[in-house]
């Protein structure tokens, strides 16, 4: 929690040498609690001070990071309970199981379809972040072998799930370069498990059946030294999970109970593919940082991602798309030109109904700051002025040599200001673009 003013003036030195910039320690003090003053600007504080300042600005929840380079998955640091207070910052990342019961043509068809779980979506990449290899064979080197196959075959990050000290050591030795996230320690293995993460820099989940169990098991390897800790509840009904998640954010950014200030791990591993993609979705919602399914059906991954896609968007950044000139096809002289904003979702529709008539087009996006046709009208983002700017700015006029330009049926209302602004003769196109291939095979010529 954060410290006040005061109980910041009681850390420090009270000396009132001014050497920070302030007249005295508690005017220090005071603008240290408003973050207005940085501490290393008193060149007299105590080690002891320093560390005890520090923890107090720790983020109620630790980031924690597995995985290397571009695949690297950050989880955590989460500060709100709802997105609209703020955003939520990591989004939940997805994983999808291999068994280490697997070889040979299995081990490779698995690998392949869990690789493959990357789509696109309105423009922006999603996809699957790691793999978690499970120790179901319950053989350390049979663990090892296939954690070293799913390092082998692509670059997601891995989870090492395995109940057995022996075995998790066996495979942190093949890929611990690799940093996996290693799940898990159960009360029983506390000891063994934070040694090997500890030796080898991995984070360690921290696998119990309730909330207190799991306080006292992230107090236990937070002791042995492992910083960097996963929390795993084992409900035993998704209503309970749910809830326990709920209460267990609650703790930690509300009453910044350290003890539970990580984020959090499911494993949704029962159940058909139907019923794992529904609780999947529940739990990224709240409040899972990680996720991990049996199943590698694209039919229910893509949902999931779609969902994680959404809830972790910035609430107050709409997903734009950059304004310019977009080529749908292989457009030339005579092809049409039609305008909209760099709302993605608009923007992605329309291209996806113009690519449906097969009329090679160019498609010029307004910038409204994100916005919508019809937001962006009211808002006066989208006027004759603005849309005659961007077809200046991005050289229409030299793309074409008719000066046609079609416009969103929404705003009908501005073709005659436009045509002034442009002196280009306005087209009214349908109001919704699913009647874009019709109109473009029909009305344009
Ligand atoms: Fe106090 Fe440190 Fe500022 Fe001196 S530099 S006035 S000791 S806070």
């Amino acid at each position: 929690m954060a410290l006040t003013g005061l109980e910041i003036f009681k850390l420090l030195p009270k000396g009132n040498c001014k050497k920070c910039g302030m007249p005295t320690c508690l005017a220090f003090a005071m603008q240290l609690a408003q973050k207005r003053a940085k501490l290393e600007d008193c060149p007299l504080v105590s080690e002891e001070a320093k560390e005890k300042l520090a923890a107090a600005a720790a983020p109620p929840m630790r980031k924690i990071v597995f995985g290397t380079g571009e695949q690297q998955v950050q989880t955590g640091q989460e500060t709100v309970l709802f997105r609209h207070e703020e955003k939520f910052h990591s989004p939940t990342a997805v994983a999808v199981t291999v068994p280490d019961t697997l070889d040979g043509e299995a081990l490779k068809d698995r690998l392949a379809a869990v690789n493959a779980l990357q789509f696109e979506r309105v423009g922006t990449h999603i996809g699957i972040k790691a793999i978690a290899v499970v120790n179901e064979s319950g053989s350390p080197e049979t663990f090892a072998k296939t954690c070293k196959a799913v390092k082998d075959s692509g670059n997601l990050a891995m989870i090492l799930v395995a109940d057995s000290p022996v075995a998790m050591a066996a495979g942190v030795k093949e890929v611990g370069q690799s940093v996996p996230l290693l799940a898990g320690a159960r009360a029983d293995t506390a000891e063994a498990m934070a040694k090997i993460a500890k030796e080898s820099g991995c984070p360690l989940v921290a696998r119990a059946g309730s909330i207190e169990e799991l306080v006292d098991l992230s107090e236990k390897i937070k002791a042995a030294g492992v910083e960097d800790i996963v929390l795993n509840l084992e409900a035993s009904t998704l209503s309970d999970q749910l809830y326990g998640l709920s209460r267990m954010r609650v703790l930690s950014l509300k009453k910044v109970f350290r003890p539970l200030g990580y984020p959090t791990l499911s494993l949704v591993t029962g159940g058909d593919a139907n019923q794992q993609g529904a609780v999947a979705i529940s739990l990224a919602c709240k409040y899972s940082g990680i996720v991990v399914l049996d199943t590698a059906e694209p039919w229910v991954n893509l949902p999931l991602l779609t969902a994680v896609m959404n809830v972790f968007s910035d609430p107050q950044k709409p997903v734009q798309v950059e304004p310019k000139v977009y080529a749908i096809g292989e457009p030339d002289e005579n092809s049409p030109v039609m305008f909209t904003t760099n709302f993605s979702l608009t923007y992605y529709t329309l291209e996806s109904d113009v690519e449906n008539s097969r009329v090679p087009s160019y498609i010029l996006v307004v910038d409204t700051e994100g916005t919508s046709v019809l937001t962006a009208y009211s808002g006066d983002k989208l006027n004759e002025k603005t849309v005659a700017q961007a077809i200046t700015k991005h050289g229409v006029e030299n793309l074409v040599k008719h000066r046609k330009l079609i416009i969103p049926g929404y705003v009908a209302v501005m073709s005659g200001k436009l045509e002034e602004a442009t002196n280009w003769e306005v087209m009214v196109g349908p109001r919704e673009c699913s009647m874009l291939p019709r109109y473009l095979q029909e009305v344009w010529k």
